[in-house]
C-alpha cells in the first residue's frame, strides 16, 4: 500500500491537532474522504444540481443520469444480480429498519424466531427487538466463545425450523470479529429462514459478493467507506424486494395515482419514496470508483496487517486489556486498568490521535465483555504502521499520566 501517495488524496489529513500530526483511528465511525470525492459533490452542486427522475431539461436529465450510474456502480461492487436490486437509503440504520418493517412485520407472526449474533450494533438489534415486540415472534441470540466469536455449531443449534430471519454483522464494529456469514447464510437457508447481513464494517474493508454469500439482505453506509454521509444501500434479493409493500410512500416510488388509490413503480424506485440524496448517491458511486481502483484485496489484506500489529504491540502493554479475536479486521478495542475510556481517549487526542471511546452503540455487547465501555483505534488504508506505534506510545503515556 503506498499510503504516501494515498495520503495525498486526502486533504483532511494533512493537518495538526493539539500541535501534532493528526493520527485519524476512528474509521470504524466514519472514512476520510479523497478528493476526488469531495469534487464529485462540489461538481454536482456548482454544474447539474437538479431533481432526478422528474425534469426532461439538460440538467435533470444528467443528475438522473449521475445518479443511476452511481447504483450500476455499487451493484458492481458488490455484485448484486441487477440494479432493480441496489436501494438507495439514508445509511446502515436506515436499511435495516426498512428491512424490519417492511419485511419482518409483514413476515412474522407469533411462535416465529428471529436469531442475531451478541455482538450487533444497536441498529441491527432494536428493529428485531421492534419485530418481535409488534409480532409476537421471539428474538433470540447466537451463543459467543469467550474470544467473541461465533462457533457454528452452535449456530446451527439455535436456528430453528421456526426462525423466519437470521440477523448479524460481517464485522464487528467492537471486536473486529469476522463473522462467517456465509455458512451461517447456509444454515439460515437450510431451515427456511432468510438472512440479512450488516455490511457496515465489511463493505469499505473487503470484498463483497452479495451472491457469493447467499446474502437475503444486505446493507451499509457510504460515509464508512469514503463516501459522503446520508447515503447508504440496501440491498435485497429482487424477489423479495417485488414481495414487499413500500416503505414509504409519496412522491417518485409510485406509477399511478387515483383519488383513491396508487400503484407502484418498479424496483429500485418503488423503495425511493421522495427526494432522494442525490449528490450522496453520485459521491458514493465516485468513493467506489476510489474503493476499486487500489483494490478491495490489497485493502483487507493490509488492514489486516495493522489490526495485527496492533493487536500485538497493544496486547502486550501492561494492564490492558484487549477484546476480540487475534484473527481480527483492522481495529483494536481496549481497556487500561483502572482509567475510563473516555479520559484515555481525551489524553490521546491531546497527542492528536482520534479514537471513539464508549459503547459503540452495542450496549449487550458491553455486558457480555463486563465492562460499560472501551476504547477502539480502527484503521483505513491510509493509516500506517508508524501511526499504530504512535497509538501504543500515546496508550503508555496515558497510562502513565493517570497511573
Ligand atoms: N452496523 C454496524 C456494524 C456499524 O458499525 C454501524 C455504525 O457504526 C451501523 C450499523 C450503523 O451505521 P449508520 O450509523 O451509518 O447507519
Amino acid at each position: 500500500m503506498d499510503t504516501t501517495s494515498i495520503r495525498m488524496d486526502f486533504p483532511i489529513l494533512d493537518q495538526e491537532v493539539n500541535g501534532h500530526p493528526l493520527v485519524y483511528l476512528d474509521n470504524a465511525a466514519t472514512s476520510q474522504k479523497p478528493q476526488s470525492v469531495i469534487d464529485t459533490l462540489v461538481t454536482y452542486y456548482k454544474s447539474y444540481n437538479s431533481n432526478v427522475h422528474r425534469g426532461v431539461h439538460t440538467l435533470g436529465t444528467l443528475a438522473t443520469d449521475r445518479y443511476e450510474e452511481a447504483r450500476e456502480k455499487i451493484r458492481n461492487f458488490i455484485n448484486a444480480r441487477s440494479t432493480k436490486e441496489i436501494i438507495y437509503t439514508k445509511g446502515t440504520t436506515n436499511s435495516l429498519n426498512m428491512i424490519a418493517s417492511g419485511y419482518g412485520r409483514a413476515n412474522l407472526s407469533q411462535g416465529d424466531e428471529i436469531v442475531i449474533s451478541p455482538m450487533e450494533h444497536h441498529a441491527n438489534l432494536i428493529p428485531w427487538q421492534q419485530v418481535a415486540q409488534a409480532t409476537g415472534a421471539t428474538l433470540k441470540y447466537f451463543p459467543m466463545k469467550p474470544d467473541g466469536t461465533l462457533d457454528l455449531e452452535d449456530v446451527r443449534r439455535t436456528i430453528t425450523s421456526h426462525t423466519k430471519i437470521v440477523a448479524c454483522t460481517q464485522v464487528s464494529n467492537v471486536l473486529g470479529t469476522i463473522n462467517p456469514v456465509k455458512e451461517i447464510a447456509g444454515l439460515a437457508h437450510e431451515k427456511g429462514a432468510i438472512m440479512v447481513v450488516d455490511g457496515a464494517q465489511s463493505t469499505p474493508h473487503m470484498s463483497v459478493d452479495v451472491q457469493d454469500l447467499g446474502a437475503d439482505f444486505f446493507v451499509f453506509s457510504g460515509h464508512k467507506m469514503l463516501g459522503p454521509t446520508g447515503i447508504g444501500i440496501l440491498y435485497g434479493k429482487q424477489a423479495l424486494l417485488d414481495a414487499m409493500e413500500p416503505v414509504e410512500t409519496g412522491g417518485e416510488m409510485i406509477d399511478e395515482v387515483d383519488f383513491y388509490s396508487a400503484t407502484w413503480a418498479e424496483l429500485p424506485w418503488k423503495m425511493e419514496a421522495g427526494t432522494p440524496n442525490i449528490a450522496g448517491a453520485i459521491g458514493l458511486g465516485s468513493a467506489v470508483d476510489y474503493l476499486s481502483q487500489i483494490g478491495m484485496d490489497a485493502i483487507s489484506e493490509y488492514e489486516a496487517e495493522l489490526g495485527k500489529a496492533a493487536y500485538a504491540i497493544i496486547s502486550k502493554i501492561s494492564g490492558v486489556t484487549v477484546y476480540g479475536p487475534k484473527q481480527r479486521a483492522g481495529m483494536v478495542s481496549f481497556n487500561i486498568d483502572g482509567i475510563h475510556p473516555h479520559d484515555v481517549s481525551t489524553a490521546l487526542d491531546a497527542d492528536g490521535i482520534a479514537v471513539r471511546a464508549g459503547h459503540h452503540c452495542a450496549q449487550p455487547l458491553m455486558r457480555r465483555l463486563e465492562c460499560g465501555s472501551t476504547v477502539r483505534a480502527s484503521f483505513y488504508f491510509y493509516n500506517t504502521l508508524d501511526e499504530v506505534e504512535t497509538l501504543a506510545r500515546g496508550i503508555k503515556d496515558a497510562k502513565e499520566y493517570f497511573g
